[in-house]
């Protein structure tokens, strides 16, 4: 680990871009905030704060003073250490060191230097110290809030993402919220009498995870030159864990079932005062540690009472004591271990649409493998995604299409919808990228599929493809056979017909993945195109309502299409080749 100040000097010049005068006199007016800050809080109290083991950031927090971020962007512990302890006049560790046990034999205090800050915080579990266990399960201690956002910049960069803004998720322990609760009640149970408790403490308090965003965002910003954004596709995601804190839940609660005296409940504590709870501090609540506690002990979810409750419970014990003076009922847990972080970066997804053309009767639409054998030669899926994910470097990438033709239906015309949904992409393709990806699938030697059109569009492309979806009208050329001669009466009972509707059963041979259903559906034309030299074969072009099966419409699927070709024309019916000549839809018609 660096040495804090050095952190702490590089991080200011960094900030910003001057020299060493600079740094200093931006040491200077920090310690002068943060005095200035200090000075109008009890003193007692905040000696108080510091001996059960609250970390300074979080003194700052309770005390509403979460601004101060802002402005001291290396908010430096051990200068707020020195501040706080120059205007308590606490000159002495030793003597702060018996105070502190004195008053509460649960404080944990660092016996490292001169420093107050206690080793891992009570209440944010050193989260607000920026001490974590690392992916290797190592403890890592950064010195500030820049030095953490440089960290989080290498990250970031070895992923290689192309970068225009970013947005910042924190998920921490739901234990920070309680320790939190326990904190102030104990503050309550020696203050609540004192003005400054009533008017100041925790009346304007920032989250611990809102703390942390704080803290890291204006240094993210700089480092990786570019602006903070809520709804940025690129989520940074910092995930806190911590599975100590999850096994003293399960212990609590095996304790609990055996002993029902206990209360629990947050109800009393919130009816006795509940102006003195902020809102802030209760929704934000996460169940992570409960969760891990569960996986941990391999129980069920069910099993296990919130860890809300379980605060609740401790927070019941302490005040069910009223009469007592006592103050070594209050636990704030001890913790030996910092959180574990986890960190995540990645982009919400990148769609690309457009449409496609199929010349083939040997190529699946989406990959299509039965008992580890290919069906058909390759599939329009992986011709279109295989040249797509690489230029966007994502992770893997997801085929959507409006409706679908069998693999041995050739699909023409001005070709069908389609949507590639790329997850995690390093990269948004430019314009003239995505003009390269379709001249590069167009040029393929094999010639089975087409795009055009294709863009990369928001995630309202989803909604376009499916909009009007199922109204939409499809037109196709089938080839027929029938076992009779056509005639001339044949061609005008065929194109007469005008928006017919017809009433499908599940076709026998989707049976196996469909359920057994009867659908109404319209033939909205036909027309009859004779074949020269051939009496029995013609082709038939008809327009139908989307989601009509076309196969069975000609031959009637043993009566389960009704009325059907043969049915109408009163003789066998066979489809011999289907081609989809045009699908209906506005959607990536033009470039
Ligand atoms: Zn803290």
């Amino acid at each position: 680990m660096a040495n804090e100040t050095e952190a702490a000097a590089a991080a200011a010049q960094a900030i910003n871009g001057q020299g060493e005068a600079h740094v200093i006199s931006s040491a200077v007016d920090e310690s002068k905030l943060v005095s200035d800050a200090v000075r109008s809080w009890p003193p007692h109290a905040v000696k108080d704060l510091l001996s059960i083991g609250v970390c300074i950031r979080c003194i700052f927090r309770l005390f509403g003073a979460s601004e101060i971020v802002h402005s001291c962007a290396t908010l430096l512990t051990s200068a707020l250490s020195a501040t706080v302890e120059k205007l308590m006049g606490l000159e002495g560790h030793m003597e702060h060191k018996d105070h502190g046990s004195k008053e509460n034999p649960c404080s944990q205090q660092s016996s490292e230097g001169s420093e107050l800050e206690p080793k891992l915080c009570k209440i944010c579990l050193g989260i607000l110290q920026f001490v974590y266990r690392d992916n290797r399960e190592m403890v890592v201690k950064r010195a500030c809030p820049y030095d953490f956002a440089v960290f989080i910049t290498e990250l970031v960069k070895q992923e290689r993402h192309q970068i225009d803004s970013f947005s910042l998720e924190v998920s921490i322990p739901s234990s920070v919220v309680e320790n939190e609760q326990a904190v102030w009640l104990y503050m309550k149970r020696k203050y609540d009498s004192e003005l400054w408790f009533q008017e100041k403490f925790r009346a304007d308090c920032l989250s611990a995870k809102d703390f942390l965003k704080l803290s890291i965002t204006n240094p993210l910003e700089t480092l990786l030159d570019t602006k903070y954004n809520l709804s940025s596709p690129l989520r940074i995601r910092l995930t806190y864990t911590h599975s100590e804190v999850a096994i003293k839940v399960q212990k609590h609660v095996e304790k609990k079932e055996g002993n029902k005296r206990i209360k629990t409940g947050m109800s009393s504590v919130l009816h006795q005062q509940p102006h003195r709870l902020p809102s802030c501090h209760l929704n934000c609540a996460d169940d992570m540690d409960t969760r891990v506690g569960n996986e941990i002990a391999g129980r069920e979810y069910s099993d296990f009472v919130t860890s809300e409750e379980y605060v609740s419970t401790r927070l019941c014990n302490v005040s069910d004591n009223n009469d007592s003076p006592d103050l070594s009922q209050f636990e704030v847990e001890k913790v030996s271990q910092p959180c574990s972080l986890t960190f995540l970066c990645h982009r919400t997804p990148v769609y690309i649409g457009g449409r496609y053309l199929k010349y083939s009767r040997n190529v699946s639409q989406t990959r299509w493998i039965i008992d580890d054998e290919r069906m058909g030669e390759a599939s329009v899926e992986e011709i279109i995604g295989s040249n797509i994910l690489p230029i966007c470097r994502g992770d893997n990438y997801k085929f959507h299409a409006a409706g679908r033709e069998d693999i041995d239906v050739r699909m023409l015309g001005s070709g069908r919808p389609f949507l590639i949904e790329v997850q995690n992409a390093r990269r948004v393709p430019s314009e003239m990228s995505v003009k390269e990806i379709e001249r590069k699938i167009n040029s393929m030697e094999n010639n089975l599929v087409k795009v055009k059109n294709v863009k990369v569009v928001g995630s309202q492309g989803w909604s376009l493809m499916r909009e009007g979806e199922a109204e939409k009208q499809k037109q196709y050329a089938a080839l027929v056979w029938i076992s009779r001669s056509l005639e001339d009466d044949d061609l005008k009972t065929l194109s007469s017909v005008m928006d017919m509707p017809i009433l499908q059963r599940t076709p026998i041979r989707v049976l196996h993945r469909r359920s057994p259903l009867e659908r109404e559906k319209i033939i909205h034309w036909m027309k009859v195109e004779k074949i020269a030299g051939s009496s029995q074969y013609f082709l038939l072009h008809l327009c139908t309502q989307a989601g009509t099966y076309i196969k069975e419409f000609v031959h009637g699927d043993l009566g389960r299409t009704h009325p059907s070709i043969g049915s109408i024309l009163g003789c066998r019916a066979e489809i011999l080749q289907l081609d989809v000549t045009d699908v209906k839809m506005d959607c990536f018609l033009t470039e």
